[in-house]
């Protein structure tokens, strides 16, 4: 059977008391079904208020937007992975485009993030992909390869079945401009291709980029895609709830 993920990355929306009200909203008609995981990654100060309030609802989980390398010390305005975990987190993005453009964060980091993560037992969702200058230049297979090389090169097969990727082109992130699904399962392929080599074999590959409730079967009715990363059209817990359900077969 087709396994779908379906993932909310809320930004720098929704507090705890915002995240409860939406839940309850989103799980007032959320149905668990087989083969379809949910998962929400709010803001840090939102995530014990996410984990406790999905506690008990088979599909869903929480997790966190960034985390620092170090697990804990003298590094004021950061969380750390094992302070993810404690809070219930049970995954973290991992160079998310807007850590990347906005913050400056280097492929460098992104490596010592992802063995923070794996080190705190929390699943990485690694964000890789290319500007709309490097595709027009057709460079998007090489900056591609480049940030997986650089945060999954060192890694041993057993660490990277632990891991998802999340194929997000900057130039569709919140910009109205969705991939087509023919260009996104290019792009996958390489992702799937690279990773094999590696010795993962099943891994989960995720596309992102302006997808709303308009494009997402469409999106989804490619098999290359293994679920989707979704950031403004997960603000709304309603259209969230059918987002979710989107038929694909
Ligand atoms: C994202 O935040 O990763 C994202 C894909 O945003 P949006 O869906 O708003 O383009």
């Amino acid at each position: 059977m087709r396994r779908l993920l379906f993932v909310a990355n809320w930004k720098t929306h929704l507090g705890p008391d915002e995240a409860r009200a939406y839940l309850k909203t989103f799980l007032a008609q959320y149905r668990p079904t087989e083969g379809r995981e949910v998962w929400f990654f709010p803001p840090a100060v939102s995530v014990e208020a996410v984990a406790q309030t999905i506690r008990h609802q088979a599909g869903l989980l929480a997790g966190a937007q960034n985390v620092y390398w170090e697990p804990k010390g003298a590094f004021t305005g950061e969380i750390s992975a094992p302070l993810a975990a404690a809070a219930g987190a049970r995954a973290v993005l991992i160079g998310h485009s807007e850590r990347r453009h906005v913050f400056g964060e280097s492929d460098a980091d992104t490596e010592r993030k992802l063995s923070a993560v794996l080190d705190a037992k929390l699943v990485p969702v690694l964000c890789v992909g290319e500007t709309l200058a490097e595709r027009e230049a057709g460079q998007t297979l090489g900056v591609v390869t480049r940030q997986l090389e650089a945060a999954l090169g060192r890694r041993q097969p057993a660490a990277l079945q632990h891991v998802t990727v999340a194929y997000e082109p900057v130039w569709a992130i919140g910009t109205g401009k969705n991939a087509t699904p023919h260009d996104a399962a290019d792009v996958h392929r390489d992702i799937r291709r690279w990773l094999a080599a590696r010795g993962a074999k099943t891994p989960r590959i995720l596309y992102g980029g302006s997808v709303n409730l308009k494009n997402a079967a469409e999106l989804l009715a490619e098999r290359e895609l293994d679920g989707v990363l979704v950031g403004g059209a997960s603000l709304d817990p309603e259209a969230w709830g059918a987002l979710v359900r989107t038929a694909a077969d």
